[in-house]
């Protein structure tokens, strides 16, 4: 059991090995990666896993999830804040610290049920003092302005005086690594000392001066739990808080460091209420404050996990490694607040700046349809909130109706930059907010899919419905009509594929374009005949008329598709398969492909080799309308020639793989999409956790191999495909508000069961089942 790595102090709090991932040796060339793994989130705000007492190698960064500025940098970010985590240990003057001392014992373990990170290191300094340093943080998830810590203390060889420093460092910048991104986002408002104990610090955005302010106070008690800290001092140094304290500490006698911080931001109330507010929670400390906070910490999190966890019984790896993805997805997602969505990478790393992208509508909200209905609500309001800006946004660019940015942040406004710096300092335009157009329809497809699985009329009649013929209306003005070709086209515009931008008639834009319009109408005609009263003010608000709805009509009857060889195969846009034909036929150790050589002297542009799911991501979603044959000879073809840039793409095919017969394929996609973080396989999990990817994994167990789907009379269907490798899976979902257990064994057999909500007719391996 990992937990015997630990003490009694931390020993009895830690979950069994099904729930911990662990790092079991230190180095410093792995610190990025490992600062994003063991990020914690907990839907207000996150921090990525560094050291307390820094690492000569390290990224630590604190965001609050809707904390965006932008400053000198190419679009709003989230703002790296300051840092909570500095507590730096000196014994005569010598940093007891992870880069200084000889590591002569290491273990980092990150616990998903309880949502902590713990540590137990022994440093042996040059003077040859031993000290055992073992210690536990969490983010509350109960009162989420609060961030907590335990340091437990031993000296092993040695008795003295233990100097430690408590730092809120408000220096740090965003990108502070990458030259030319360095920014710094934040200005200092006050750096002050909490009376008798403890560090206040305010920030404010440099754009739009929001203030933000943290709090943190430390504790130092003995074994009996008498307060032991002497000598404080308080000293604020520029943009960063010190606090001296020291205390007495004997050879093998655990000393116990209480450290709080509470964070609060203008989102959360007026101005003047920060302050007081951050304070009163860090005065608070005490020695129990931290065991309660954990206690009512972990109350929430095993409701969650009530609710999410998926058991995988045979493959003990993949069952941790998908527990894995599930948990940094509902970490940081917020059951809270509306206003918020998730980044790409999610509150682990600086990369995307905390924006969302298609990856929220397509990848993420399913499971939170699914599992956490409410959250899903606040995450397709989200957009609905951001439905002027869009309007605006298609406006600018001369369309009609609403044009969702490639990335979003807080005000809706395109925040995908025009230029990136390349890693040697030469500075490229950067086309894809130009013309990749198709995250518009994912809005509408996402805001669909939430009211199919939920059927919140609520949502539906007063969001819903309201982009779904905002974007129907930019796809119609899109369109371009070829009048010798009698067809509707989209032309200068980027697929998924983004190694190939931009294109003429991209196969997957075209068709969720005219997917979309054609919800738009559908909508249309349903509300006219059951909301009729809902339906005129909508339309007038909309200023939507019939003959509009005439022309979308006769627009999505008319689009092209550059359908291919043989009548099966779709041209992932016109011209692709003039582009040199190369196909992908080794992969390294890890089952990623491997680069062609080709690459070297030919341009991947120029190539038939892709990025990621296109036109099998089309046939994914839009699965329907494609019959199986066509979906094999895509998959056949496509697959051959997906190198998987993008972690958006192994788990596409391997549900892909399962619809086409292709087994063996779909469970090694899965391996690779459910290991990408945790196994660090993109190269660049260091830049924080490939969040679409995540929510893709849960997709795969429950769509792919567990085979949920909802058939075209919208009841639930179970028909699935079990891998060799398991015993059974286990999970639950929420179903239009019921809410079922699921259990399928090895032999496909199906066990439902209903746990709340209304009696439903479910179809099990194709007979209707009434629960
Ligand atoms: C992918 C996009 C994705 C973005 C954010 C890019 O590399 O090509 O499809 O939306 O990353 O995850």
């Amino acid at each position: 059991m990992i937990r015997d790595l630990f003490s009694h102090h931390i020993k009895p709090m830690m979950s069994d090995d099904a729930w911990l991932i662990v790092q079991d040796h230190y180095d410093p060339k792995c610190n990025l990666q490992y600062e994003t793994v063991f990020g914690l989130a907990n839907g207000y705000m996150g921090t990525r896993g560094a050291f307390e007492e820094s690492a000569k190698i390290s990224q630590p960064t604190t965001f609050i999830n809707g904390v965006f500025d932008k400053s000198e940098t190419f679009m709003r970010e989230l703002a790296n804040l300051p840092n909570w985590l500095g507590i730096k240990l000196y014994v005569q003057k010598q940093l007891i610290g992870i880069d200084e001392c000889e590591v002569l014992q290491f273990t980092r373990v990150l616990d998903m049920k309880h949502s902590f990170l713990a540590k137990s290191v022994i440093l042996r300094d040059e003077e040859g003092r031993e000290t055992k340093v073992e210690a536990i943080r969490f983010l509350s998830r109960s009162n989420a302005h609060m961030a907590c810590m335990k340091l437990y203390v031993t000296p092993l060889n040695y008795s003295g005086i233990l100097e430690i420093e408590n730092i809120v460092d408000g220096a740090v910048m965003n990108f502070e690594d990458a030259p030319r991104f360095k920014v710094k986002h934040t200005e200092l408002v006050e750096n002050s000392a909490i009376e008798d104990s403890g560090t206040y610090m305010e920030v404010k955005t440099r754009d739009f001066g929001m203030h933000i302010g943290v709090a943190s106070r430390v504790r130092i008690y003995d074994q009996q739990g008498k307060d032991i800290q002497n000598n404080r001092q308080f000293r604020a140094m520029g943009e960063t808080a010190y606090e001296f304290v020291d205390c007495d500490v004997k050879q093998n006698e655990t000393i116990v460091i209480h450290k709080m911080a509470s964070y609060y931001t203008e989102r959360d109330g007026a101005k003047d209420t920060i302050k007081p507010s951050a304070i009163n929670d860090a005065k608070a400390l005490d020695l129990d404050t931290i065991d309660g906070e954990y206690d009512r910490h972990i109350a929430v999190y095993e409701a969650m996990w009530d609710q999410a966890d998926i058991q995988i019984n045979g493959d003990f790896e993949l069952d941790r490694a998908v527990r894995y993805n599930i948990y940094q997805l509902m970490s940081t997602a917020s059951e809270h607040d509306d206003r918020i969505n998730l980044g790409a990478k999610l509150l682990h790393g600086e990369e995307y700046g905390g924006h969302a992208f298609w990856d929220t509508e397509l990848f993420m909200l399913p499971f939170f349809c699914y599992v956490f209905p409410s959250t899903a609500k606040n995450l397709v309001t989200y957009r609905y909130h951001l439905l002027n800006a869009a309007r605006q946004n298609a406006k600018d660019n001369g369309y009609k109706g609403a044009k969702f940015p490639w990335e979003s942040a807080d005000t809706g406004e395109e925040e995908c930059p025009d230029w990136t710096i390349y890693p040697d300092g030469s500075c490229h335009p950067c086309f894809v907010a130009k013309y990749e157009h198709h995250v518009t329809a994912a809005v509408a497809f996402g805001a669909y899919r939430y009211f199919t699985i939920t059927k919140d009329m609520d949502y539906f009649l007063n969001q819903g419905a309201e982009i779904l013929l905002e974007t129907a209306r930019f796809w119609s003005s899109r369109f371009e009509y070829n009048p010798s070709k009698d067809h509707y086209e989209i032309n200068q515009v980027t697929g998924p594929d983004e190694w190939h931008e931009p294109v003429d008639n991209n196969c997957y834009t075209n068709y969720l374009a005219k997917w979309n319009i054609n919800l738009g109408l559908k909508i249309a005609k349903m509300l006219k005949r059951d909301y009729p009263k809902k339906y005129e003010v909508l339309s007038a608000k909309i200023n939507l008329t019939d003959q509009e709805l005439t022309d979308w009509d006769a627009i999505q009857q008319k689009v092209y598709l550059p359908v291919a060889k043989e009548g099966k195969l779709f041209e992932q846009f016109q011209g692709y398969f003039d582009h040199v034909d190369v196909v992908i036929d080794a992969y390294d150790e890890n089952d990623m492909p491997i680069r062609p050589e080709i690459l070297k002297t030919v341009a991947r542009k120029d190539t038939q080799l892709i990025k990621q799911a296109d036109v099998v991501m089309l046939m994914y979603l839009l699965g329907e309308e494609f019959d199986l044959e066509t979906q094999r000879v895509n998959y056949d073809y496509y697959e051959k020639r997906a190198l998987h840039g993008s972690s958006l793409s192994p788990s596409i095919y391997s549900i892909m793989g399962l619809r086409v017969g292709n087994q063996g394929m779909a469970y090694r996609y899965l391996k690779r999409a459910a290991f990408i973080d945790i196994k660090n396989l993109q190269g660049n999990t260091r830049e924080g956790i490939h969040a679409a990817n995540a929510g893709g994994v849960w997709k795969v167990v429950v769509f792919g191999f567990a085979g949920v789907s909802v058939d075209k009379d919208q009841r639930l269907n179970i028909d699935p495909n079990m891998p060799n490798e398991w015993e059974d899976v286990t999970f639950k979902i929420h179903y239009q508000g019921t809410a079922i257990r699921i259990k399928i064994t090895k032999d496909n057999e199906v066990d439902v069961k209903r746990l709340g909500g209304e009696p439903m007719d479910i179809v099990v391996k194709g007979k209707v089942l009434h629960i």
